[in-house]
């Protein structure tokens, strides 16, 4: 056990305050999944935790205006899966988060923190002796030379090959989502398909969010593309298990030609991946399984495999297309 600090803050501005007085070892707390998570295994070891939970503002989640969704960033998942609105007109947002994880955590766990849960990587987690750049910098990836079944196929470096694994994103990039974020310089936005980073030499340095940022919350614009749209996982098993690959597609058609298409790609990156190639491929073309296949090789376009995940590419290649399928039918309702 590593003692900690804990505070528990009443407002946003205190929270930022509160965890840039308390310095680099600080960490704020939602829902806690990843971050107890992590300090059981001595991956993290916060000197002080801001608990945010009393932040109610940020709980607020509003999917009936004209020009946006916005879910603050303390909504739980399971609460934002089962918005109806979202259910209906946005299928792939809400799938996204029914199929991570289990109903218990989906009830803790928030739609902030969700998208900085860290890594799986088995090397990551396992500590010491395993060599990781990410949990400890200059030390060398196990991965390169070890176990990659589940590594990144595409964005990764000599540093690293960690997977990013969480789902909500991937359906939040295919839909041009941004994040409001407070800090000590004050507020600003981040698309949230720039939010996190690509592990280059610094894998430790996952996202952009300067030190103490708080994520406020998450916006969406509002599009017709939704009511077509998918969020398709394929696991080891049916539930409760982390993608091998996954798609959020979501196309609008004029009869079987596609007029917009957006397409982005989990479990095969080390980033969210938004796959426009992918998307460019299909503009004005009827969609069918060929060219529903056509895309997925195009959004698999330059992936890497090491030692034993090859099979990912195929797979998710194979994963595109049946989730570009799947939101066809979905789009011609
Ligand atoms: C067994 C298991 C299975 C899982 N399966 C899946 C899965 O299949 N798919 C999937 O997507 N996820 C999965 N998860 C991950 C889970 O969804 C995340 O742990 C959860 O969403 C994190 O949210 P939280 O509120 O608990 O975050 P916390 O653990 O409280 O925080 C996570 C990180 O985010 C920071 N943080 C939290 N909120 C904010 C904020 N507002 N601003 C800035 N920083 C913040 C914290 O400091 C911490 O570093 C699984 C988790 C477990 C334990």
């Amino acid at each position: 056990m590593q003692p900690f600090a804990y505070t528990r803050a009443t407002t946003a501005s205190e929270a930022v305050k509160a965890l840039a007085a308390a310095g680099a070892g600080a960490r704020f707390l939602a829902g806690g999944t990843t971050l107890y998570d992590l300090m059981k295994l001595n991956v993290e070891r916060p000197v002080s935790i801001i608990d945010v939970n009393a932040l109610t503002e940020l709980s607020h989640v509003d999917t009936s205006g004209p020009n946006e969704l916005v879910f603050g960033a303390l909504a739980r998942m399971s609460d934002v899966a089962a918005d109806t609105r979202l259910i209906r007109d946005y299928p792939a947002l809400s799938e996204s988060l029914w199929r991570a994880a289990s109903q218990q955590l989906r009830n803790m766990a928030s739609v902030g923190g969700n998208l900085l849960q860290r890594t799986r990587c088995a090397y990551f987690r396992g500590g010491e002796p395993f060599a990781c750049n990410k949990r400890k910098p200059g030390s060398g990836c196990a991965a390169q030379e070890g176990l990659d079944r589940g590594h990144a196929l595409l964005g990764g470096s000599e540093s690293c090959i960690a997977v990013y694994p969480g789902d909500w994103a991937i359906a939040l990039v295919a839909f041009d989502a941004a994040v409001d974020v407070l800090g000590p310089k004050g507020e600003r936005t981040i698309p949230l398909e720039h939010l996190h980073r690509e592990p280059g030499t610094s894998p430790e340095v996952e996202t952009v969010l300067e030190p103490g940022e708080l994520i406020l919350r998450i916006r969406v614009p509002v599009t017709s593309v939704g009511r077509g749209s998918t969020f398709h996982k394929i696991r080891d098993r049916e539930s409760y298990a982390f993608a091998l690959a996954s798609a959020a597609a979501a196309v609008q058609l004029e009869g079987d030609t596609v007029r917009y298409a957006r397409i982005a790609i989990g479990g095969l990156a080390t980033r969210p991946w938004r796959a426009r190639e992918a998307e460019r491929s299909l503009m004005g073309k009827t969609l069918t399984a060929e060219t529903a296949r056509a895309a997925g090789d195009a959004a698999l376009h330059g992936a890497r495999a090491g030692r034993d995940n090859g099979f990912r590419i195929e797979l998710g290649a194979r994963t595109v297309a049946d989730a570009l399928m799947i939101a066809k039918e979905r789009a011609s309702r």
